[in-house]
């Protein structure tokens, strides 16, 4: 990618979405999954090694607690992250169901974005009448052989539904996220190029998400299985994230483009935003590192399973725009929940 591919970049962020950069909160309500991924603190196979550091659910007053805190900061966009806490789908469904109906108690005007593993057409009707606005679901990696070694058991590991997955989405009136987790592959640019072919197979995106994977870390004196992805078999660097973020606003100009601060936040709020439109503000772990029953402080969540290693910039957004580059301005409003943002 030439500089010319990134000066084109920011200017399609800037003629697509102005200067705004919007921020939501990420919560984690349940830190524990049934699902094998070779790649996540959360997965069963470290439960299995007894490396996991997970706390379980969020207490539901917690929970309740934590939205309208966000709220009164002025998110208005929230992301209520899961893992498969289910090996069946409808069970699956019946437990976001119970979260996504508090969040909306909660913060009625918000816009809710549900990140969970798949589920049936029914499912997704469910989701939108508990009052759900988007779903995202990463698929993480594409190559089929790649794939499937990544994903050992669980709901996740079945990708050819997985694939059908944003025809289901957008069945139900729901918009539509998804991502590839970038460093699991060392061929990036290979899995790019299927992403984006079979993101036109299914009708495009609303949301195109950055995670990076990141080195894990495991509690003293435990181990993972063999196979799994303690190193990322790529380092994206931080100009590797940068050419990525620009080759994937190239490829989808119109989607929310959504950046990640598993990297160095100066470097994600302060120069990948020219790119980017919409990045994680406050984020909310289930990890048990995470206090319980108040806001984290400022920084990196110290974590003892990097699946939920996340910067920290307070609640307070003033802080963030402080980081932004001039003509980068930090923007929590949100205008009607029932429609796109934007
Ligand atoms: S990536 Fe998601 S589905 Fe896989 S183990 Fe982690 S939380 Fe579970």
């Amino acid at each position: 990618m030439t500089s010319s591919n990134i000066e084109q970049a920011r200017r399609i962020r800037t003629k697509n979405f102005g200067n705004a950069l919007r921020l939501h909160s990420v919560i984690y309500p349940i830190d524990f999954c049934t699902s094998g991924c070779t790649y996540c603190g959360l997965s069963t196979l470290l439960a299995k090694e007894g490396a996991h550091g997970v706390r379980g659910a969020m207490r539901p007053a917690t929970f309740d607690w934590l939205i309208r805190e966000l709220a009164d900061a002025g998110y208005q966009i929230h992301e209520l992250v899961f893992g498969t806490v289910a090996e069946d789908q409808d069970l699956l469904t019946k437990r976001i169901v119970r979260w996504v109906e508090r969040a909306r108690a909660a913060h009625p005007e918000s816009y809710l974005i549900v990140n969970c593993d798949t589920l049936h057409q029914d499912g997704y009707h469910r989701l939108k009448d508990a009052g759900a606005d988007a779903i995202w679901t990463f698929m993480e990696v594409m190559s089929p052989d790649i794939y499937s070694q990544k994903h050992r058991s669980g709901l996740k590991a079945d990708q050819a539904q997985r694939l059908q997955a944003p025809q289901r989405i957008r069945n139900a009136g729901l918009a539509v996220g998804n991502a590839l987790l970038w460093g699991l592959v060392p061929d990036w640019k290979a899995e790019l190029e299927q992403f984006v072919a079979w993101s036109k197979e299914v009708g495009g995106f609303d949301f195109v998400a950055t995670p990076v994977q990141q080195t894990i870390t495991l509690p003293q004196g435990t181990s993972a299985p063999e196979g799994f992805d303690i190193d990322p078999p790529l380092t994206i660097s931080l100009d590797l994230y940068l050419e990525i973020c620009a080759h994937l606003r190239l490829a989808f100009p119109d989607a929310h483009l959504v950046a990640n601060t598993r990297l160095d936040p100066d470097f994600v709020y302060g120069k990948v935003s020219e790119i980017t439109d919409m990045c994680n503000g406050y984020v909310w772990t289930g990890a048990r590192s995470h206090p319980a029953e108040q806001l984290v402080s400022i920084g990196h969540i110290k974590s003892d399973t990097t699946q939920m290693n996340f910067h920290n910039p307070g609640a307070d957004a003033t802080a963030i725009q402080q980081i932004c580059p001039p003509g980068v301005t930090v923007d929590l409003s949100f205008d009607g929940r029932r429609t796109a943002i934007g």
